[in-house]
């Protein structure tokens, strides 16, 4: 087990995605990350490690970062090994994501989509980002993209998704792994268990495989 969250509100999220997965570290995880987007740029800046939350905090404080959305992700390794590179969110194009699950059918995603020569990491999850990506340029929309990926994608997931094509959207999806949503007057949040999203609500939702939300 591990732990996913995603948050766009008014907040600045470095503090809001850390002290999340700190609540989920009962989970059991090897490494955790989060991805930002830059207020001026918008660009979705990563920040990631083997090792522990404090480690991940660490390598935040030592950055300027002020940002009121993005994703984060504790990693309990299923493919690849406990490495800074292995570790989420995983990046492709304009689209950055994390996952928590088990992609069954990613040997043959990989063949389809030609991506052999382009992953820059052993897990299954990085086939998801750039399938996103793929679908993205195709579609043109970001919704629609991952309708099409999760109709492909085979196995478990719970997956948050942001892109610099909308910054300020966390765009969400589920298969036999927990996410449970909540909202507030100024903020949403996604997490794979309530105690991540108390501080902000208690009316929560628990998501339906193969639902989808933004
Ligand atoms: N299967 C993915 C990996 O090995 C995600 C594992 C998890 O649920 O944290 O990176």
């Amino acid at each position: 087990m591990c732990g996913i969250i995603g948050y766009t509100g008014s907040e600045n999220v470095k503090d809001v995605l850390l002290d999340a997965l700190e609540l989920l570290e009962y989970r059991g995880y090897d490494s955790a990350g989060i991805a930002v987007k830059d207020e001026t740029s918008h660009v979705t800046n990563v920040y990631k490690c083997a090792g522990r939350v404090s480690d991940l905090r660490a390598i935040c404080d030592s950055k300027k970062i002020l940002s009121t959305c993005g994703i984060g992700h504790t990693r309990w390794a299923t493919h690849g090994g406990v490495t800074d590179q292995n570790a989420h969110p995983h990046q492709q194009g304009k689209v950055t994501l994390v996952h928590n699950g088990i992609i069954e059918n990613y040997r043959e995603l990989i063949a389809d989509y030609d991506l052999q020569e382009i992953l820059h990491s052993e897990t299954d999850s990085e086939v998801v980002v750039h399938m996103m990506d793929y679908y993205y340029k195709k579609e043109k929309d970001l919704q629609k993209a991952l309708e099409r990926v999760i109709t492909r994608i085979e196995g478990s997931y719970a997956l948050c998704i942001v892109s610099t094509i909308e910054p300020d959207k966390v765009f969400i999806a589920k298969k036999d792994s927990p996410l449970v949503i909540g909202k507030t007057a100024d903020a949403s949040v996604a997490a794979s268990d309530i105690p991540a999203i108390l501080d902000y609500t208690k009316d929560v939702y628990f998501l339906e495989d193969y639902e989808i939300a933004i």
